[in-house]
């Protein structure tokens, strides 16, 4: 299998990573449709790994700089981390994450498996205070729905000062714009049913972790298989097919979104725009220092939920639709999943049609 290169962009990586490498192999690792293998080789039971597993884990791994390990999902992959963690600890999470995480995490601590405190994690000095006693500290960014950007490298070193191995969820920003291991981060996270799937095809996640943390990589792969937290072989295929192309659709919505999101902060409809790209953004300065670009991502504020529906039931082109970072372009009124968001909030997730196609749908549903 092809070996991750230090030298070559994520670009080419995303191309090259996880490839066969023998004489008279595929080009890709195809689906291996099995679920038992011969006693002897590489493969054992398939709950254990397979090739299929094994050839997008080596992809994703040499783009983030690291050893990914695969799952059903991003919510398994992210169980498999917090189930990692004793009875009772608690769990620092910034407040704005993915609603299903904090909804995991408030029935673990239902249970009194493990307790959720919150903070604000773009304020340095209120981290630094929560961190006391803390078991893990769960980051997102840029964040689900507020595109929000932390800063990476003081929050890993201010966990790191007192131990505590900090979790980030890189699913809006990719591998292609983002690598949180050279930033310290213990885990990186990944819904991979999004950008890296590519296709709103396929479901999956990925947990990576450090190469020189193969204890820890070893844990994973454990929850995993106790768990039976592991993809099937066509998801899979799919998702190393989607990380083949993944650098050239991220290029284009991130593109796209940096067109429409100044176009948005213009548009008497719109009060708020939320997108790194804009120089007024809060978190522009941090994007540009930890992102290699801003992403597909931007939401935006509408008078009111009822304007946000109707807007969103007039699109032609942009799909109402829940999941992001397929190559269509995708919007929702985010506070439907009542996770607090402001009540106008429409989280859109461009793809990759022509901008002005795009351009055009949002401002005819905005009139
Ligand atoms: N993390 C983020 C940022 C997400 O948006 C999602 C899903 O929307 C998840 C994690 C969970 O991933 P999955 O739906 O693949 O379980």
């Amino acid at each position: 299998m092809a070996h991750a290169n230090d030298i070559w962009a994520a670009s080419t990586l995303a191309v090259t990573a996880g490839r066969p490498t023998g004489p008279g192999d595929p080009l890709n690792q195809p689906p291996v449709l099995a679920s038992n293998f011969l006693a002897g080789g590489a493969a054992d039971y398939a709950r254990f790994g397979t090739p299929s597993s094994a050839a997008f884990e080596a992809a994703l791994g040499a783009l983030e700089g690291g050893q990914a390990v695969a799952f059903s999902t991003g919510m398994a992959a992210s169980a498999a981390i917090l189930e990692g963690l004793p009875a009772g600890a608690t769990v620092l999470t910034a407040s704005n994450i993915y609603h299903g995480v904090r909804t995991l995490l408030a029935d673990m601590q239902s249970r009194d498996r493990l307790y959720d405190r919150s903070v604000d994690a773009t304020d340095l000095r209120a981290v630094e205070t929560a961190l006391e006693g803390a078991a893990l500290l769960w980051i997102e960014t840029p964040s689900n729905p507020l595109i929000q950007v932390l800063d990476l490298a003081s929050l890993c070193a201010l966990a790191a000062s007192r131990n505590i191995p900090v979790a980030v969820d890189s699913t809006f920003a990719t591998p292609v714009l983002q690598r949180p291991l050279e930033f310290g981060a213990t885990y990186v996270l990944h819904s991979a049913t999004k950008y890296i799937g590519g296709h709103s095809d396929l479901m999956m996640g990925a947990v990576v972790t450090a190469d020189e943390s193969a204890e820890l990589t070893e844990q994973i792969v454990r929850r995993r298989s106790l768990h039976g937290a592991f993809p099937g072989a066509m998801e899979c295929f799919l998702a190393l097919r989607g990380i083949r192309t993944m650098a050239l659709r991220v290029q284009q919505s991130e593109a796209s979104a940096q067109v429409l999101a100044e176009r948005l902060v213009d548009h008497p409809a719109v009060t708020r725009v939320f997108y790194p790209g804009l120089a007024a953004d809060p978190g522009h300065e941090l994007a540009r220092a930890q992102m290699s670009g801003f992403g597909g991502m931007l939401s935006f504020c509408v008078e009111s939920e009822d304007v946000a529906d109707a807007v969103l039931a007039r699109t032609k082109l942009i799909v109402m639709a829940t999941s992001l970072g397929g190559v269509e372009s995708t919007a929702e009124r985010r506070n439907r999943w009542n996770e607090g968001a402001p009540t106008g909030l429409i989280r859109f997730s461009v793809g990759i049609e022509d901008v002005e196609d795009i351009w055009a749908d949002l401002d005819a549903a905005l009139q």
